[in-house]
């Protein structure tokens, strides 16, 4: 029997939709990229926001009409927060599959092909709980880089997101087999090791999570770790980056999504000490102004969130740090409720005084049960785009200033694709710096000669990893060449 997988949404929805591969797998089923040969069709949808929601709602309906004779599952954050009312409405889905309990596949399963009885059409959306783990022998990322979910769930209930009424309360996976899963993935080949949760800096301290639960591995775990000197006082995050640290291998690190309330500071030594952790901070502000910040439901302040990333910047630079800088993501929400121009303008000036070597923007989507659900003072949408269009101006004209640091510097990149060109003298390739994270931001375009090799000496193949001198900017992308 034959599957395909149509995966939408985040990398946290990602790490689920390799999960369900895993699960079919060990149930005998075959992937196919060809979706008119599948027996099975699973959309793993995105439920987020407004356009999100469409996308994946038109991939059901698409599927159906292209693929009559497949069986639709609809799975993912769309199924998770809609399930019940899409059961009824969408009848071009065979089956509804939440993701609080990925392990419960086999039951739709056995539902749509049974053996001796009529299908039927599974509702099956277990309780959110615990973080869903397991095998996953195929990775969707480019080859060499994985993303790892430490946590699942959200507790800080931002006025303007669904996460925490589709993903439920946070709760952290444990150090043990975190690192664990990092050991196994690195002694599998892979490189670039992409952390990820709702808010990382709540690793350890969700309201699901039990004190210490992210120690446990056995009493022993614990009670060593509240003795270990080296542990005692570190927040969980940095306990886990301590225990990441410990692993051997040439790999690289990469945090990602850490709510700005909760940055502990604890972790900066412990990456400025491991090189292996790279310098790139993905740290969504959403706002620069107070008041906006503070009907978001968040807690800081545009100046505290400014000394941060100050702060940080700093850290890296006294220690000296062999990257020479610090790569900054981050994240903006335009269109809030109550936003004045005034406002904006605060943001706009915020961006630029941030200098982000990389940003998104989004037009705020009302969503239904949110606390900005009902707010008043809506700005109109025309508003809220042309605001989206100024903070991506800013953008476009920082990022390439921010690159222009790397121009003349040696940095290693990680191959993702060949660009095949016969007629070129030389060979192309796509890639990816330290300073880039997988599928938001620029990319390294790389010229290199046929008889040069990845730094392990082999030939340079996608999931190689290269030397190159970066030559020039070209708007988000860097050039470069292999040395
Ligand atoms: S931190 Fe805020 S925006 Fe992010 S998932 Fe949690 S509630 Fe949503």
């Amino acid at each position: 029997m034959r599957f395909f997988l149509d995966q939408h949404g985040c990398a946290k929805n990602q790490v689920d939709g390799e999960l369900l591969v895993g699960i079919l797998y060990s149930r005998g089923w075959a992937k196919t990229v060809e979706p008119e040969t599948a027996d099975l069709i699973i959309v793993n949808s995105c439920g987020f926001i407004e356009p999100a929601k469409k996308e994946s709602l038109d991939a059901v309906l698409t599927a159906r009409a292209a693929y009559p004779k497949a069986k639709i599952v609809l799975a993912g954050c769309l199924a998770e927060r809609y399930a019940d009312d899409l059961a009824e409405g969408l009848v071009e889905a065979d089956a509804f599959f939440g993701n609080g309990d990925l392990s419960r596949l086999p039951e739709i399963l056995d539902s749509l092909f049974p053996s001796n009885s009529p299908a039927s059409r599974p509702v099956l959306v277990p309780e959110q709980q615990g973080v869903c783990s397991g095998a996953r022998p195929e990775l969707l990322s480019f080859p060499r880089s994985a993303y790892v979910k430490i946590t699942e769930g959200c507790d800080n209930h931002c006025s303007f997101c669904a996460i925490p009424l589709i993903r439920g309360a946070l709760r952290s996976r444990t150090i043990h087999e975190i690192v664990e899963e990092c050991a196994s993935l690195v002694s599998n080949g892979v490189y670039e090791l992409n952390l990820i949760g709702q808010d990382l800096a709540a690793y350890g301290c969700g309201s699901a999570d039990s004190v210490d639960s992210v120690d446990e591995a056995d009493e022993a775990d614990k009670s060593s770790a509240r003795a270990n000197p080296d542990f005692a006082g570190l927040s969980p995050l940095a306990r886990l980056l301590q225990k990441i640290s410990t692993l051997q291998g040439d790999f690289r690190v990469r945090l990602l999504y850490i709510h700005p309330d909760h940055f502990s500071p604890d972790i900066l030594p412990i990456m400025i000490a491991d090189t292996r952790f790279l310098p790139y901070f993905d740290i969504p502000f959403q706002s620069g102004d107070a008041d906006i910040i503070q009907a978001m439901n968040r807690k800081g302040k545009p100046e505290d969130y400014l000394q941060m990333i100050s702060d940080i910047r700093t850290a890296f630079a006294d220690a000296n740090s062999p990257y020479g800088t610090v790569a900054l993501r981050t994240t903006f929400l335009v269109g809030f409720p109550g936003e004045t121009d005034e406002a904006f303008e605060r943001t706009a000036r915020f961006l630029a005084e941030l200098r982000s070597t990389w940003s998104g923007a989004f037009v705020w989507s009302r969503e239904e049960d949110t606390r900005a659900y009902d707010m008043k003072k809506r700005v109109p949408k025309k508003t809220a785009q042309m605001r989206l269009d100024t903070l991506k101006e800013i953008q476009i004209r920082i990022t390439p200033e921010e690159l222009h640091f790397f121009v003349g510097r040696t940095v290693e990149v990680l191959v993702e694709e060949l660009i095949p060109d016969p007629e070129a003298d030389t060979r192309l390739a796509l890639g990816r710096a330290w300073f880039q994270a997988p599928e938001v931001d620029g990319s390294v375009v790389l010229q290199f000669e046929d008889s040069q090799c990845g730094i392990d000496g082999n030939p340079i193949v996608p999931g190689s990893v290269v030397s190159a001198v970066v030559m020039a900017v070209n708007g988000v992308d860097v050039e470069a060449v292999v040395r």
